[in-house]
């Protein structure tokens, strides 16, 4: 079984829909040039508008790249939409299922399971948001839901492809909102997306895997969330805007790996 120490600690910043590119561009060279402990791997998901010329300010840094979001076809008829074939090769990551997408644009589970599966025959890193809504915590239905969107996203998924996958557990009542999950909230969700991932694949599958927290992260609270047994690091919106801040969850992130 591989312990929590040997879970390389992942924070990536969720820009959102926030920045013209200049700007952008400024905060990533703030990022690169900014103090970063080892032993964290940090990944920047700018708007799309960004992402080309962001892989030159951040070539040679250690920081990786990654998209918002991404579709399940190659190329076609699809105005809008970005391909993982047009990002393959020089994006690192792409995130799907992000709370805003599934809520505000309705984005259904097959649907993340789609774009999930097409990202990974491109040989791009996803991270796989998932969590309850408030209504559904109230209900007692939060790890139902957990396991629902776990379960349709990750069917049909290789064993084998899961190193190359990272589930973000984000409530989305405290996404953007200021009200953060406690550690022990969060903690929970999280041992329940390993136990699930133990049983869709394998307790080596489930142990290696990466599991995020995002929420409200801030460099107030990080530490203590890092620190659970079955939190891997973070997904972080609005703290990410601020590179110093920023960085400061990046260094919480290998503090709490060191001290847990
Ligand atoms: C997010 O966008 O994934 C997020 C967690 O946002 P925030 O940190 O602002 O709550």
């Amino acid at each position: 079984m591989m312990a929590a120490a040997q879970r390389i600690p992942l924070v990536a910043g969720n820009w959102k829909m926030n920045t013209t590119v200049p700007e952008g561009l400024d905060k990533a060279r703030q990022l690169v040039a900014g103090p970063r402990p080892d032993g964290v791997e940090v990944v920047v998901l700018p708007p799309f508008s960004h992402l080309w010329p962001m892989r030159e300010v951040l070539d040679g840094s250690g920081v990786a790249l990654g998209a918002q979001d991404v579709f399940w076809e190659d190329a076609g008829a699809f105005t809008g939409e970005v391909s993982p074939l047009a990002l393959s090769g020089w994006c690192d990551y792409v995130l799907v299922g992000h709370s805003e997408r599934r809520h505000l644009f309705g984005e259904t589970d097959e649907q993340v399971h789609r774009k999930l599966a097409r990202a990974l025959t491109h040989d791009l890193r996803v991270i796989v948001a998932v969590g309850e809504t408030l209504d559904e915590r109230e209900q007692g239905e939060t790890m139902a839901v957990v396991h629902r969107q776990l379960d349709v996203a990750f069917t049909g998924i290789d064993a084998a492809a899961l190193d190359r996958c990272v589930v973000a557990y984000e409530p989305v009542w405290a996404i953007g909102t200021g009200r953060t999950a406690s550690p022990e909230q969060a903690q929970e969700v999280c041992a329940a997306v390993r136990r699930r991932l133990e049983r869709l694949f394998s307790p080596q599958v489930a142990e290696a895997t990466r599991i995020l927290y995002g929420g409200s992260v801030t460099s107030g609270n990080a530490a203590e969330l890092f620190a659970q047994p079955d939190i891997d690091g973070g997904l972080v919106g609005g703290a990410s805007l601020k590179p110093p801040e920023f960085l400061q969850i990046v260094a919480a992130a290998a503090t709490a790996r060191v001290s847990s």
